[in-house]
């Protein structure tokens, strides 16, 4: 089984209910965290979840909405976890330049960045790669047309899957990254009319969905003024996309389960 927890569903606008991006992800022994934006740590206490527990930490891409929370979380994974982080490795993965980016933090804040009294361990990765995280969990990654590091993941355990864009422009190439997963958490920066070439809208969402065929689709990553001035589920249906979609909100769980139907 696969527990999903949306812990950040916002941009890089601050709203008062959503935190920047961030996903929480538990498979057996496995507490994963996608993404690390402001907000992070707060959200996994707000919602429950087992932040010193942390295993995993993966990356989509270095702009600040998605890791501008890093410092914060390792203070307090150094200074408050207590006990539950005793001899506990974090292990982060991410694109060529994380080792660089810890390290500068390193360099700016401290040296409990890198060294913040239990195993932290930063494995980079080119995309289209694929990683064993432990736990029967498999992490793969598709290059994404955002940034030049960023990257879609996609997490596997056994025969149930989660795809998460991470930030995207159009590409094609995702619909069969993505396929048959059952809940595809997708940006939806913004509308048709206003996006640029470096995020999605609710067309190209249906369009991606129909591609990959998703048991769930859940709208992340939207502007505030986007979802206050849209049905933006209703936008995407009208684009083509015929199966079910929500829009995440934080704190909402979803668990996939082999061989049974999924439920939120
Ligand atoms: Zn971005």
């Amino acid at each position: 089984m696969i527990r999903y927890v949306a812990v950040g569903t916002g941009t890089v606008v601050p709203e008062g209910d959503r935190g920047m991006s961030a996903h929480f992800l538990e498979v057996g022994g496995r507490r994963v965290l996608l993404d690390c934006g402001p907000g992070t740590v707060q959200g996994l206490a707000r919602h429950g979840l087992p932040w010193e527990e942390l295993t995993d930490l993966c990356l989509t891409h270095f702009h600040p909405d998605h890791v501008g929370a890093l410092p914060g979380l390792l203070f307090s994974l150094k200074h408050a976890a207590g006990p539950a982080r005793e001899g506990r490795e974090l292990t982060v993965r991410g694109p060529p330049g994380t080792a660089a980016l810890f390290d500068r933090l390193a360099s700016a804040l401290g040296d409990f960045i890198v060294d913040p009294g239990f195993p932290v361990t930063i494995r980079e990765s080119e995309p289209g790669g694929e990683e064993e995280l432990g736990g029967g969990l498999r992490l793969r990654t598709h290059a994404t047309p955002h940034t030049d590091e960023s990257r879609a993941l996609r997490l596997d355990a056994g025969e149930v899957a989660v795809g998460y864009t991470g930030d995207t422009g159009p590409e094609p190439g995702l619909e069969s990254f993505f396929s048959d997963v059952g809940l595809l958490v997708a940006e939806c920066s913004l509308t048709d009319d206003e996006v640029g070439e470096n995020h999605l809208s609710p067309s190209r969402v249906a369009r991606l969905a129909r591609g990959a065929g998703p048991e769930l689709l859940a709208l992340t990553h939207i502007y505030p003024h986007v979802r206050r001035g849209h049905d933006v589920p209703a936008l995407v249906r009208a684009a083509g996309w015929t199966g079910r979609v929500r829009v995440a909100r934080d704190g909402w769980e979803h668990h996939l389960r082999t061989n049974t139907n999924a439920r939120s």
